[in-house]
């Protein structure tokens, strides 16, 4: 998946981060104040304590807590706010890279869906240094089902850019869409193996279709999630072969068994618990079945990438997500690997992950200087490294 890190190629930040206590990765011991000498973007050294070198930025953490840098598979580039390049346009741009994704801890975020030319626009501005953010991957547009648009989206996306939204009927189509995708840029294919069409009807994607838009999407070296909602868009999924679940199914009705099956054939998760909770309800009887569906998925030994659905959800906040996962049994440990470990293994990415020399520096610092942090400190973050620059520090 080599396409998958270009975006992360550009900086070569050089760095000495001092008194970091390193969680080299999840279940291992949190480390004595180390100093951590980044070159070329990359991790050096991690020494007791380190001479300090002409040039190089400084940055004291004074015994803070530094894991890898997180990941957010799910996130959507779509508010208003990501339109435009006046010099206005870009401050606010700042503002929101920094609220929604730098001050989280992300350093990688995955865009499953968005409107291509501006998020193009904005990756452009990230990766020549216009603008300080995560490296982004994106989906372009989301593939529908024929006749399948989202209920949800008709507000947003004005009709005469619906009708352009690929909706295709046969497995020629969906070779079609999908290859057009790769040429818009797309680093990963979103699929919706079952869409809303209204808010109590989901329609699914053919089965003829969804697999050929996997297969075609693995031609390319591309990873496929798809938005299932209930069990039947579950059922079209794992039998078309995709990698991950962008949500549990929220319509849970019958798929536990299917949520073990995907665990199983190593289709991951991403959870996004705490986005049904903020949009659509709050009551236990919707809630308390899909906290157990995940906990069922990672009971099967299912793989789970974290992520929020922040863009589409407007809470920006990330402990909502950790608690669910601790409500659906996930460890600390558990979660962090979701953040870092899982993501990097699932994109191919092998020098990132975890905090080890020759690694890229994608760090994040958390405000906490325990020993044994709670689920909850991960949504307290101190700075946000990529590739050894700073691109994110509380003042
Ligand atoms: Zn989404």
């Amino acid at each position: 998946m080599s396409t998958m890190r270009s975006s992360n190629d550009h900086s070569v930040g050089n760095l000495l981060i001092r008194n970091a206590r390193i969680w080299t990765r999840p279940g291992a011991p949190i480390s004595q104040p180390r100093d951590v000498w980044v070159r070329n973007g990359r991790i050096e050294a991690i020494e007791s304590s380190l001479d300090p070198s002409e040039g190089v930025p400084e940055l004291d953490v004074n015994g803070r807590v530094v894991t890898a840098g997180f990941w957010n598979c799910h996130v959507h580039l779509t508010e208003p706010v990501w339109r435009g390049t006046s010099i206005e346009a870009r401050r606010r741009q700042q503002d929101a890279l920094d609220d929604m994704l730098s001050s989280r801890g992300f350093s990688s975020v995955v865009d499953l869906a968005s409107p291509p030319h501006t998020t193009s626009s904005l990756i452009h501005q990230i990766e020549t240094g216009r603008l300080r953010g995560p490296g982004v991957v994106t989906a372009g547009v989301g593939i529908l089902p024929q006749r399948g648009t989202p209920f949800y989206i008709k507000a947003d996306v004005p009709w005469f850019l619906r009708w352009k939204l690929p909706k295709p009927a046969t497995a020629s189509g969906a070779r079609r869409a999908v290859a057009a995708q790769v040429r818009g840029g797309a680093g990963v294919v979103k699929l919706f193996t079952g869409s809303y069409v209204t808010p109590d009807r989901v329609k699914p994607m053919r089965h003829d279709v969804a697999r050929a838009a996997v297969t075609e999407a693995h031609r390319h070296g591309l990873r496929v999630f798809a938005h299932t909602s209930d069990k039947a868009g579950t059922e079209v999924a794992i039998e078309a072969g995709v990698d991950a679940l962008a949500h549990v199914p929220d319509s849970a009705e019958g798929t536990v068994p299917l949520l073990e099956d995907a665990a199983r054939r190593g289709i991951r998760v991403v959870p996004t618990l705490h986005m049904f909770a903020a949009t659509v309800r709050t009551d236990d009887d919707y809630l308390q079945p899909l906290y157990e569906s995940l906990r069922s998925f990672v009971g099967a030994g299912g793989r789970v990438l974290f992520g929020t659905d922040v863009g589409y959800m407007r809470d920006r906040d990330t402990r909502g997500e950790f608690q669910a996962m601790e409500h659906s049994g996930l460890s600390v440990d558990d979660i962090l690997r979701s953040l870092t470990v899982e993501p990097a293994e699932f994109f191919g990415d092998e020098t990132a992950g975890t905090v080890e020399v020759t690694n890229r520096a994608d760090l994040t610092v958390l405000d906490c200087s325990t020993n044994s942090p709670a689920g909850s400190d991960l949504a307290d973050v101190h700075a946000t490294i990529r590739s050894g620059e700073v691109i994110w520090q509380r003042t």
